[in-house]
């Protein structure tokens, strides 16, 4: 089995409560750069 898709933890995973518009960054984004509205980080899923 190959694994491609290597996992950075400096990676945060963003999803907007109001809009659902979710970006991968690298900095800590509390605002919504669409609607203003709060956004939460999203845990990678792991199996
Ligand atoms: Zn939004």
């Amino acid at each position: 089995m190959v694994y491609h898709d290597t996992y950075r933890p400096e990676i945060h995973y963003y999803e907007c409560l109001d809009c659902r518009w979710r970006e991968t960054l690298e900095e800590s984004v509390r605002i919504c750069p669409r609607c203003g509205g709060k956004t939460r980080n999203i845990a990678v899923p792991r199996e």
